[in-house]
């Protein structure tokens, strides 16, 4: 099967700096890669390469093996859920929702049925007419979720979504996030500084360090053959 997501010897500097370097990444259809690692690693820049949204200093990035160098963002066919949620706060949930597909001029009928299918998927039906403001941090997070799930993409791209939630809902958005995953066949990769929530989640893990990947593997090989100290000390494998 071909690769949704290559990546060859990827390199981003920020002026002097270098973020990351030798990234090398492959996954297929279906597919849940998490990228963990301690903050300030280069998980965000990481993931923004790949939305097209910070250039590439070095290396190549292709999508369902298209060379995407020159794809803008928007042609990219990928949707990505932020920390910050970034909901229009004057817009209804519904119209959140739906935006990008009335910019994009789907048909009137397609929004009504998609955002049926999504606020059934994500029980966010009595929501479907409230503000942002008036919804909860687990709920506002759900809303993000949907407005990602319309669009039906290639490839969806998580930064740490669950991060500004209470312990206890990041546990039930975590297993809601699986069950979806598994529901939609969908291919995901996911940032999050959570071990834990890695384990749980992930069919692989890249483990970063100053932007490096140190190694890469399932969650059992990760876990039980740790390929350095750093891996081991930050996946708490036993010793
Ligand atoms: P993470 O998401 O793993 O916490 P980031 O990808 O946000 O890490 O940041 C990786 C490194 O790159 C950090 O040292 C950060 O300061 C730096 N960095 C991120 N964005 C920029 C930028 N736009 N300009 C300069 N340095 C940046
Ligand atoms: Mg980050």
């Amino acid at each position: 099967m071909a690769p949704i997501l290559e990546i060859r010897d990827l390199a981003k500097s920020f002026g002097a700096v270098d973020v990351l370097k030798d990234i090398d990444i492959s996954i297929e259809k279906g597919d849940f890669l998490v990228l963990v690692g301690p903050s300030g690693c280069g998980k965000s820049t990481l993931l923004n390469c790949i939305a097209g949204l910070e250039p590439i200093t070095a290396g190549t990035i292709a999508i369902d093996g298209r060379d995407m160098t020159d794809v803008p963002p928007k042609d990219r066919d990928i949707a990505m859920v932020f920390q910050s949620y970034a909901l229009y706060p004057t817009m209804s949930v519904a119209r959140n929702i739906t935006f990008g597909m009335r910019v994009r001029g789907v048909d009137k009928a397609t929004q009504d049925r998609k955002l049926a299918e999504v606020a059934r998927l994500l029980q966010i039906e009595p929501l479907l007419d409230r503000r942002p403001k008036q919804l909860s941090g687990g709920q506002r997070q759900r809303v993000a979720m949907g407005r990602a799930l319309v669009r039906d993409p290639k490839l969806f791209l998580f930064d740490e979504p669950l991060s500004n939630l209470d312990a206890k809902l990041r546990v039930e958005m975590r297993a809601e996030i699986r069950k979806l995953h598994q529901s939609l066949g969908a291919t995901m990769v996911y940032v999050t500084h959570d071990q834990i929530e890695a384990m749980t989640l992930a069919t692989k893990i890249a483990v970063l360090k100053d932007g490096i990947i140190h190694q890469i593997g399932s969650p059992t090989e990760i876990y039980n053959r740790p390929a350095d100290m750093f891996v081991a000390d930050f996946m708490g494998s036993p010793s």
